[in-house]
């Protein structure tokens, strides 16, 4: 009942977002899947560093694919280009 709202994927994929606060890459924690009202899915957490609220288009296929695609660094390149 607790895990209701956000499906995460079995691994503990690292999710990075863009932190506003930090104005840089941050580690997301506590992200879970929202819907977007453009029917897409993004995902929401907050700031490993400030602990801000963060947000990041994409929901876990987008994070699973670009962890798959890009090894550890996952995310950190520009990774809405086909977005
Ligand atoms: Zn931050």
């Amino acid at each position: 009942m607790a895990a209701g709202n956000g499906n995460q994927p079995d691994a503990d994929v690292p999710v990075i977002g863009y932190c506003v606060y930090c104005r840089s890459r941050q580690p997301m924690h506590g992200a879970i899947q929202v819907c977007t009202q453009r029917g897409g899915h993004a995902l929401k957490g907050h700031c490993g560093v400030c602990g801000r609220a963060m947000y990041r288009l994409g929901g876990w296929d987008s994070i699973v694919a670009s962890t798959q695609r890009g090894g550890r660094d996952a995310g950190v390149s520009s990774d809405t280009e086909h977005a």
